[in-house]
């Protein structure tokens, strides 16, 4: 008796919160879906791609760079799932999904900067990216110095990883350090890059 009255609470609370704060597409503003399948289907992935970096999308296109907005100040719950999901299906269409064998990682952020901002974004994506392939997430970076950047890699011996931030600035640094500590092979990924 006390579950059910536990779980009609719950309900109603998630009920009032919908009311107070309706999900609304990023892109349309219409309700329902934080991206619609209208919006979904006009985004473009980048065709050109640097060989040692993939970019799943330019954040030219004014929808990325609302999504990349959005989810960079926190102003809406959850982007963190569909960045993951865009860049899972850019993936799926290059046919270029990582193997089993990888392991998913992320750019670091300072923290004295990750104490501020109070979540790294690279990190969020990096959890949900893995969650959608079944692959561990592994933090294998810390950053401990910035201007000039300095990155301190650790337990990457013979690991193969995915390596993901949200925008092209770091990440081939972190590679290099990945490396530099053992690991076999890097791939690196980016939500979005500005060209
Ligand atoms: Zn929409």
């Amino acid at each position: 008796m006390r579950q059910d009255f536990k779980l009609s609470t719950q309900r109603l609370n998630l009920q009032l919160l919908e009311m107070l704060f309706p999900t609304l597409c990023v892109g349309c503003r219409e309700y329902g879906m934080l991206l619609c399948r209208n919006c979904w289907n006009t985004i473009e992935f980048l065709e050109d791609q640097n060989k040692q970096i993939l970019s799943a999308c330019s954040s030219r296109q004014p929808l990325i760079r609302k999504i990349f907005n959005a989810f960079n100040c926190q102003l809406i719950k959850g982007l963190d799932v569909t960045c993951a999901e865009i860049m899972f299906k850019f993936l799926l269409e290059r046919q270029e999904l990582p193997s089993e064998d990888f392991v998913i990682s992320f750019v670091p952020i300072h923290p004295r900067r990750q104490a501020i901002q109070g979540f790294n974004p690279n990190e969020a994506i990096a959890r949900e990216f893995a969650k959608l392939l079944n692959m561990p997430t592994l933090t294998l970076l810390k950053k401990t110095r910035e201007k000039p950047n300095v990155y301190k890699a650790c337990d990457s011996e013979s690991l193969k990883i995915l390596l993901i931030e949200t925008s092209l600035t770091e990440i081939k640094e972190c590679a290099e350090a990945l490396k530099e500590a053992g690991a076999t092979e890097v791939i690196c990924l980016t939500f979005a890059r500005d060209f």
